[in-house]
């Protein structure tokens, strides 16, 4: 590692335990208040310019699904009210078939359950303001980590005049993302495992404006989706009363982004497909134009600590791809877990992060495979009769029998279950549904054929 031109030393000379977070995010912002609130220093770095002062600049989605789990990790450092007040709730996904037609699928027999539509950037600033308010917690913006000197125990930071900076401090956490620099040196490590696979899919974000009275254009409280297999197009709603649509489209192929390049192009694919969506969006060409097309980027690593003094969390020890809306939500439960081990042993960090590591990679593991799985369900399956009969199945089920059976979906978003315990019980429902209609179908059959053999005497 080169060597450090200059080297920060804590503001505040205490006993307190000192980390260092490199990446000021959704799971790095929200780590800090949960360890400013223990009173521990906390020095959380951030490459990009201050959101509360030059905007949100964005690299990802403008808005994100919000549900149980991340509403509860906000909830415990008082933030889910503030959070909630600007969210809008979707009750259940609103299907548009090639025709126009459209199916409301409820999420939950309760009424009351639904993920929230949030946007990104105020989240981010809500969770900055209320890191800042903690006293032992220094914000430093335009600081992007670079490296990591893993055996000293100090990051080497890009400051806002190309200054480089070394940083020690008792714990360094990665909260960088999915590209992230701290992870980066981990992977030089022996024993340290590492894939990262992306979707043949990316992603392209456009906006539907508010109707010409101001009032939302679609229905508000629903995650609309055109499924069109292979493809599909989803839109949530903002509180400005637009609606952000995603695109998410293979690279290449008959209905991939590749063969979509001139005007009459966007509007032959747009007419073709989304129809009903095409009058809703007067800037559609101008802004498919502007738009990037993202990847979309599954990321494992294992384990998530180096020694006792480094750490990943949040999309840096585990990208999923968003079709769960569940990234956020688990970057949030990292911190509700970290801050619960902290709670039980201290800042002993050498007990702390490998219990951390261990504790929560199969659940990590868990909502990457189901976010992969969710993504066919979504694009292939929503919009099919057998899928649509599934559903509603499953409701049924779980009004009827409720203390016994949850769809998935449910355990999912309205629980905070560990995400492979979800798995495993969804799947042992599954097993017993499928011995029960087996059992009943052999019944029906003995009926049947007793009858036949009784009519022929
Ligand atoms: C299209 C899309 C839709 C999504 N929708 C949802 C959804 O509906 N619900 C949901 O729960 N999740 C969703 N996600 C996932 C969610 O965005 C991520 O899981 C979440 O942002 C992870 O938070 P993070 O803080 O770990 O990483 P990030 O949000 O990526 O934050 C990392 C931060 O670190 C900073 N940084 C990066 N490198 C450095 C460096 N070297 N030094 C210093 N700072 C650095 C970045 O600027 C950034 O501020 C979606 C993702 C995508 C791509």
């Amino acid at each position: 590692m080169p060597l450090p031109l200059c080297r920060y030393t804590p503001a505040r000379m205490s006993a307190a335990p000192h980390v260092a977070i490199a990446g000021a995010g959704l799971a790095g912002a929200l780590l800090a208040c949960y360890l400013g609130r223990r009173g521990y220093r906390v020095d959380l770095y951030e490459r990009r310019p201050d959101p509360r002062a030059a905007g949100f600049v964005g690299g990802r989605s403008i808005n994100l699904a919000l549900s149980a789990r991340g509403l509860d990790a906000l909830e415990r450092v008082g933030l889910a009210e503030k959070v909630l007040a600007d969210a809008i709730p979707m009750r259940g996904r609103m299907m548009h078939s090639v025709r126009g037609r459209l199916t409301f699928q409820p999420y939950s027999k309760n009424t009351d359950e639904a993920i929230n539509s949030v946007s990104r950037g105020n989240l981010n600033v809500t969770l900055l303001e209320a890191a800042d308010e903690y006293e032992s917690v220094t914000l430093h913006f335009d600081h992007q980590a670079v490296d990591a000197d893993l055996d000293a125990g100090t990051c080497a930071l890009v400051g806002p005049g190309g200054e480089r900076v070394a940083v020690t401090a008792d714990l360094i956490v990665g909260c960088d993302g999915a590209f992230s620099a701290i992870r980066a040196r981990m992977q030089k490590t022996e024993r340290f495992s590492y894939s990262q696979s992306y979707l043949a899919h990316g992603y392209k974000e456009l906006t539907i404006p508010p109707a010409k009275d101001g009032s939302f254009a679609m229905e508000p409280n629903a995650l609309h989706i055109w499924p069109r297999g292979g493809s599909m197009m989803i839109a949530l709603p903002n509180a400005d009363r637009t609606f952000t649509c995603t695109c998410f489209w293979p690279f290449e192929g008959p209905n991939g982004f590749d063969v979509v390049g001139t005007d009459a192009e966007i509007v032959h694919r747009f007419d073709r497909d989304f129809r009903d969506a095409v009058p809703l969006m007067p800037t559609l060409v101008e802004d498919y134009r502007k738009n990037p097309v993202g990847s979309l980027v599954t990321i494992r690593c294992d384990p998530w600590h180096h020694d006792d003094r480094f750490l990943l969390l949040g999309d840096a020890a585990h990208a999923v791809v968003p079709f769960y809306g569940q990234g956020a939500n688990a970057a949030f439960e990292d911190c509700v877990a970290l801050d619960a081990l902290i709670e039980r042993h201290g800042p002993d960090w050498a007990t702390v992060l490998p219990r951390l590591s261990t504790g929560r990679k199969a659940d990590a593991d868990a909502i990457a495979d189901m976010a992969i799985a969710n993504f066919i369900e979504m694009r292939d399956k929503v919009g099919s009769r057998s899928f649509l009969l599934r559903k509603k199945t499953e409701k049924l089920l779980h009004r009827w029998l409720s203390r016994w059976y949850t769809p998935l979906y449910n355990l999912v978003s309205f629980s905070t279950i560990p995400y492979a315990a979800a798995r495993r019980r969804a799947r042992r429902q599954d097993r017993v549904l499928v011995a029960a209609g087996l059992g009943a179908l052999a019944v029906i059959v003995v009926a049947v054929a007793a009858l036949v053999h009784w009519l022929r005497r």
